[in-house]
């Protein structure tokens, strides 16, 4: 199926209902081919984003491209778009064929039988759905059912596909096996994808590029990889990651970071408030007598292949990885370190802003 992969971009484009802003002035530049997650947790202006590309809302400012043609007023129907939502509702007395056949037949401009079947053929054919073709949807499986819904989006051959949550519906296991799909259509069918999300962990594995948005605004843009090492503020440090960032608060004094159970040495000038951020695979069991982190341990979860630790330290619980093997208990005390000088993450006290 030939795609023609186009680009989204966003100038300064803000989105207000009344007084409520949902989106601020945001720009994004998504090239073709790509595929990039809106990234965030409730209400942070993701879904309305994904709404404004498709032409459900309009925004209040600013201008909205696809392969560089203004579409910031266009009706859905002329944006060349198609969109999968989290509930996909396919039509029960309509078999797979026909449900990803629809589309075609009740556009307005009805594409001819041959044509048509060639479409849903090859969608399906894609979508490793042709044995199923005669059946109903409640005689396929959930994951069969979120792949028929964007077998319904593939026969229109849209230049872009937003995706919202197409995966939430469906359980643990089925999640992670459509995931892999996804990114194998995706890179097979070299479309332009938009997807949102608040799973960090789908839009890690899934994405070219992720945008953390939080209250309507883009915290920060880039690779999964350079988001999860370098985030640009605290926001992002403890949204991305399983658990998140553990952030240390404090002061520097004699060329360590004093607070509550810390004292971490570092290069920062005497007096300055900072937070110190340290994922937690890269702490490790130290001295408890001499450790820059001193707690008390919570709890001992067992993961199967590593062990997750929950600590108290100064009041404030933390989560270290710990190998299998050793023994820690509930209630005991534990130091802890930072694996290297360079796994520790510097934000400013007052503005969560990376140093
Ligand atoms: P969720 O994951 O819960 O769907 P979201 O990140 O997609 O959240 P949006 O649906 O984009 O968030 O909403 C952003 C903000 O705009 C929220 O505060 C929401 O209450 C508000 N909002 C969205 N649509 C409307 C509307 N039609 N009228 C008024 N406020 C709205």
């Amino acid at each position: 199926m030939v795609q023609t992969a186009q680009s989204v971009v966003f100038e300064g484009v803000a989105k207000r209902f009344g007084a409520v802003t949902a989106v601020e002035r945001v720009d994004l530049d998504v090239k073709p081919g790509q595929f990039v997650t809106l990234l965030g947790p409730s209400g942070c202006g993701k879904s309305t984003t994904l709404n404004m590309i498709a032409g459900l809302e309009w925004p209040t400012e600013g201008r909205i491209l696809i392969g560089g043609r203004d579409v910031t007023h266009l009706p859905p129907s002329e944006r060349d778009i198609a969109m999968v939502f989290q509930s996909y509702a396919l039509y029960p007395h309509l078999s797979v064929f026909e449900n990803i056949a629809f589309p075609l037949r009740a556009r307005r401009r009805r594409t001819a039988e041959p044509e048509l079947r060639e479409r849903v053929r090859q969608a399906a054919s894609a979508l490793g759905l042709t044995p199923l073709l005669d059946r109903l949807p409640r005689e396929i499986s959930g994951g069969q059912r979120q792949r028929v819904a964007l077998g319904r989006a593939m026969v229109r051959i849209p230049t872009v596909y937003l995706l919202d949550e197409p995966l939430s519906n469906l359980d643990q296991q089925l999640r992670v096996q459509m995931r892999s799909e996804l990114k194998d259509i995706h890179q097979r069918l070299g479309a332009t994808m938009i997807y949102v999300t608040h799973d960090q962990g789908e839009a890690m594995t899934l994405s070219d590029t992720i945008v953390v948005m939080s209250g309507g605004r883009v915290e920060q843009l880039g690779s999964p990889r350079d988001l999860y090492d370098r985030p640009a503020n605290v926001f992002v440090a403890r949204f991305l990651g399983e658990p998140g960032m553990n952030l240390f608060e404090g002061k520097v004094s004699g060329g360590v970071l004093r607070g509550d159970g810390v004292a971490m040495p570092t290069v920062l000038g005497e007096g300055r408030a900072a937070i110190a951020g340290v994922r937690p695979e890269d702490l490790i069991a130290a001295d408890p007598a001499r450790a820059p982190i001193k707690g008390v341990i919570r709890t001992v979860e067992f993961l199967g292949s590593r062990t997750l630790l929950r600590v108290d330290v100064g009041g404030a619980v933390i989560a270290a990885f710990v190998p299998l093997g050793v023994p820690f208990a509930a209630r005991e005390a534990i130091g802890l370190a930072p694996s290297a000088a360079d796994k520790v993450r510097w934000f400013a006290a007052d503005t969560g802003m990376a140093l």
